[in-house]
């Protein structure tokens, strides 16, 4: 599970909001059957059987391997990532999958880029020999946005461009065509979110996050982006940004993509002193910026920054495994399953004195889900008409990493990955009632989830927190963005024979006293039978899709609708 800190974990956590999806754009699914037309399946009788294959003897056993003090907590590039990996392909071997590569191997390897910039201490703004200067951890942050040892924004102009967005599905565009090479593009957080109509109202969108805002100003050529923070449009205080952004930063290496010097933060105070000194309000900006006429307000500021940064290479890979599908034509499309394998390794000692950081339910359970999946799949009579990959991806804990880097180097082209189903931290609680499913409401997997899950007497709910973005904070997003429509398991909620809310109670006792900390081991107190029905449930929505005549689509107008219309225009499909 990927989060920038524990604390921002526990306060996002905080920020509830009413369920918004209820008001979302639902898909529905294709017109009635005709009386003799085939029903959808949705668990045959040998899926079922199949799915005798899914045992707590089995999860626990790949848990408590994958947990154990030996594997030194699976941080990435480490000793004990690769014992990880070998012993995965071991695992797949065993099950007799075949090597997930183009070239016959089982692992997809990669290099990660750490960056620790040296902010200075001071970054000074002038106008007209008026000067405002911002001190570096209490007013402004920033991470360099190149893999180099200097980064530097020279003499640069200042430029508001509202929310910083590009969304041609709600006509919005903040540039407006105008030319911001080598500006400083200062930005609010968030997307609009006081309109149903508009970015899916108070859920936040890719668009309202960071990434895509330091993303969308390097694509306009600018040498760097300031982000206005406040708590709200954050849905986190600025310490946040301070501890998440301080200290190395591991990205994949730079390729051709645009790239800024610097990606900044400023208070919400320092920004109004910012855009003082440039004789605006930025109350009346802020107010600009909510209209679809708005743009970009050039503030006569000018700026410099220069820093240096220490660079660390270092190397690690995903490992995959296929069934082939039986379909001479189908099985050229895929169903992808992934679970990170990577935790944090080995790092501060806690009260105990325990140094390693095991990651048994964060996400050991993950991996054994997606090998106990991958065992039912083995154990069909015949194989799913279409393939199916089982992912193991690295470097999830530090930003998703390794499903980025097979986003962007698929063993396979986009238009034929037919859906992505995504692991991470399994339920040990017991069974529940009810599945949450981050990402309900985008695309055609809500019919195929609701109809297996019925199957379960279970209801689906939608992701309890749609203003976190949790959809763009796990693995399964990096597939969204080429356009594969993606689910993610977040496990239940309601428990059977547990008053209401006992599920949270657990969830936040697991996160302040063991997520990301060396107390995340496995002990007897697990309660597989919650698992073992969501592992059911991954397997039976994903043999749905494997078996289905067409693959799923995005809901009309979703954001990554568009990114789907390209991804099988190049493999030749017509959604
Ligand atoms: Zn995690």
């Amino acid at each position: 599970m990927y989060t920038f800190t524990r604390q921002s974990a526990l306060i996002a956590a905080l920020v509830t909001t009413a369920l918004s999806l209820g008001a979302c754009k639902r898909h529905e699914p294709a017109p009635a059957p005709e009386p003799q037309a085939q029903p959808q399946a949705a668990v045959s009788a040998e899926a079922k059987t199949a799915a005798s294959q899914i045992t707590a003897d089995f999860l626990r056993s790949q848990i408590t391997t994958l947990s154990g003090d030996d594997f030194e907590g699976r941080g990435p590039a480490t000793a004990g990532d690769t014992k990880t990996r070998d012993y995965i392909v071991d695992q797949m071997k065993q099950l007799g999958l075949e090597a997930g590569g183009p070239d016959g191997g089982w692992q997809q390897t990669f290099d990660v880029v750490g960056v620790d910039a040296q902010m200075p201490k001071q970054w000074s703004f002038s106008k007209d020999g008026k000067k405002a200067s911002f001190k570096w951890w209490d007013q402004y942050i920033a991470g360099s946005g190149v893999q180099a040892d200097k980064g530097a924004i020279k003499d640069a102009e200042v430029v508001f461009v509202g929310y910083g967005i590009q969304a041609p599905e709600y006509g919005w565009d903040d540039f407006k065509g105008q030319d911001l090479k080598g500006k400083v593009l200062l930005m609010l957080n968030n997307d609009p979110d006081w309109d149903p109509a508009l970015f899916a109202g108070d859920t936040r969108l890719y668009y309202g996050r960071w990434v895509y805002k330091y993303e969308s100003a390097a694509r306009q050529g600018a040498a760097g982006a300031i982000i206005i923070h406040t708590t709200p449009s954050a849905g986190y205080p600025f310490q946040v940004v301070q501890t998440s952004w301080s200290g190395e930063q591991v990205e994949l290496p730079a390729e051709s993509e645009p790239r800024l010097q610097a990606k900044a933060w400023l208070t919400e105070d320092a920004a109004r002193e910012l855009v003082n000194l440039s004789g605006k309000d930025l109350d009346q900006l802020r107010e600009a910026a909510k209209s679809k006429d708005f743009t970009p307000v050039p503030l006569g500021v000018k700026t410099s920054l220069s820093f240096k940064n220490k660079i660390n290479r270092s190397t690690t890979a995903n490992v995959y495994g296929v069934l082939k599908g039986s379909d001479p034509q189908l099985s050229n499309e895929y169903v992808i399953y992934s679970a990170h394998h990577d935790h944090l390794g080995v790092g501060a000692p806690d009260v105990n004195g325990d140094k390693i950081y095991n990651g048994a339910m964060d996400n050991a359970s993950g991996v054994a889900m997606v090998l106990d999946i991958a065992k039912a799949y083995k154990a069909l009579p015949t194989p799913p008409r279409r393939s199916v990959m089982f992912l193991f991806v690295a470097a999830e804990e530090q930003g998703l990493l390794g499903s980025k880097y097979f986003a962007e180097h698929p063993t396979m082209q986009p238009g034929v990955i037919a859906a992505n189903i995504n692991f991470d931290s399994g339920n040990i609680w017991g069974r529940t009632k009810d599945v949450t499913y981050v990402g309900k409401g985008k695309s055609s997997l809500d019919a195929v989830l609701d109809a297996v899950a019925a199957t379960q007497d279970r209801v689906v709910k939608a992701d309890q927190f749609p203003d976190r973005g949790s959809f763009y904070r796990s693995d399964q997003f990096n597939f969204a963005k080429i356009g594969v429509p993606a689910l993610y398991f977040g496990g239940g909620t309601d428990y059977i024979g547990q008053p209401e809310g006992w599920g949270r109670e657990q969830r936040e006792h697991y996160e302040a006293t063991s997520y990301h900390q060396p107390s995340d081991e496995i002990n007897d107190s697990w309660n597989f039978d919650g698992m073992i029905e969501d592992t059911q449930l991954g397997f039976w929505v994903g043999l749905n899709v494997a078996n289905a005549d067409a693959m799923p689509t995005w809901v009309a107008g979703d954001e990554f609708e568009g990114a789907r219309q390209k991804a099988l225009a190049a493999v030749g499909t017509k959604e």
